[in-house]
Order: structure tokens, then sequence, then C-alpha cells
């Protein structure tokens, strides 16, 4: 814990499950999250090691087009408070699945939240195809666990398809209920 780097996050989004990837790409492309997504992804990369200067680091380089007096103003407290530096110096877990799937609602522009549950059918079918599953009778099977509101055994299943667990079969594995244990498992599995 605590190794990891700024510079490593872009090279570990293999490993994210896709809320979290979500998250990354809209950044990376938009150079700006709102709110709650900086909370749900912050959070996340604190859970995966990041520490406190790294994570200023990251989003400081991801906000490229704030000058450093406009980041520090407005975005690097929040950052800070995360970690319990500022305020009340709580020192915040990062989200598990039911709170990504059941608080703050995701409005428009806004990219927190959960993919299973969040977004359209057809925006989840075509994310889940440019994650690498291909099949289109498995994109059917998750986009139905999704619409049962069986978010978790959907994020599952996508790992199960995606990370060569070896467990292809239905029901071989422990559910994830939370981003960093799909994080920790994918990675694991990598070594
Ligand atoms: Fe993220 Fe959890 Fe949704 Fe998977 S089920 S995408 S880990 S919030």
């Amino acid at each position: 814990e605590g190794q990891i780097t700024a510079d490593d996050v872009d090279q570990l989004t293999e490993h994210f499950p896709l809320c979290m990837r979500h998250l990354h790409n809209k950044l990376q492309e938009n150079k700006h999250l709102k709110h709650y997504g900086r909370m749900q992804y912050n959070l996340f990369l604190k859970g995966i090691g990041l520490s406190v200067e790294e994570a200023l680091r990251f989003w400081r380089t991801a906000f490229s087009k704030l000058n450093d007096d406009k980041f520090q103003k407005s975005y690097a407290y929040n950052i800070r408070h995360n970690y319990g530096m500022e305020g009340k110096r709580t020192d915040y877990a990062p989200l598990n699945c039911m709170k990504i799937i059941t608080n703050n609602q995701p409005g428009e522009g806004d990219h927190h939240g959960c993919p299973f549950r969040h977004f359209s059918e057809d925006n989840l079918s075509r994310t889940l195809y440019n994650a690498g599953v291909t099949d289109k009778a498995q994109i059917r099977q998750i986009l139905e666990y999704a619409k049962g509101h069986h978010y978790n055994i959907a994020c599952t299943r996508f790992f199960e398809l995606t990370r060569g667990s070896g467990s292809k079969e239905q029901g071989m594995m422990a559910a994830i209920n939370h981003p960093n244990e799909f994080f920790e498992k994918s990675y694991q599995l990598s070594q």
C-alpha cells in the first residue's frame, strides 16, 4: 500500500471495475469531473494505495485546463478532505457498491454511479462489448441481471468473463460488492 504513484493509474485501469473505468475515461476526456464523481473516484484511488500527495498530483495533472491557483482553491481541499486531512479529519473509506448504487443518483453531466444501475441498456451493452464481452448471449445475460436489479451479480459475471478467473460457470465466484475488491482480485490474478 502507498507505493502506487499517480503515473501508474492509467496502466492499472485494466483492473478497474466499469464504474471506475468510466470515471477515469471521462476525466481524461473532459479534464474535469463533477463533485460526486471526484469523490467516488478519489476514494477508490485512495483504496488502491495512492497517498494523498500522489492523489493531488494525479488530479492536478488530470485537471490540465485549470491554472494552479484555481485548482488549489476549488479542488485540493476536497481531495485532502477525503484523506482526512481537513475539516473533521474523518478518514473516509472508499465507497462500496451499495452506496454507489443507492446514494446521489447521477444527473446530467455526472459520471459517478454504477454502469449496471445507471447506464441505458444500449450504453451498457456497448460498454460491455468494448470492455471485451463480445459474445451476444453473454451480453444479454448481464443485461438481464442488471434489469433484474442484480447489479453486483452482473458486475461479478463481467469479472468472470473478462479476467480469465477460470470460473466461466455461473455462481462459481462470490459476488463482488466493493470496487476495491474488484480491483484487488483482478490485480492478484495478473501477478
Ligand atoms: Fe462498480 Fe460495484 Fe457497479 Fe461493479 S457493481 S460497476 S464495482 S459500483
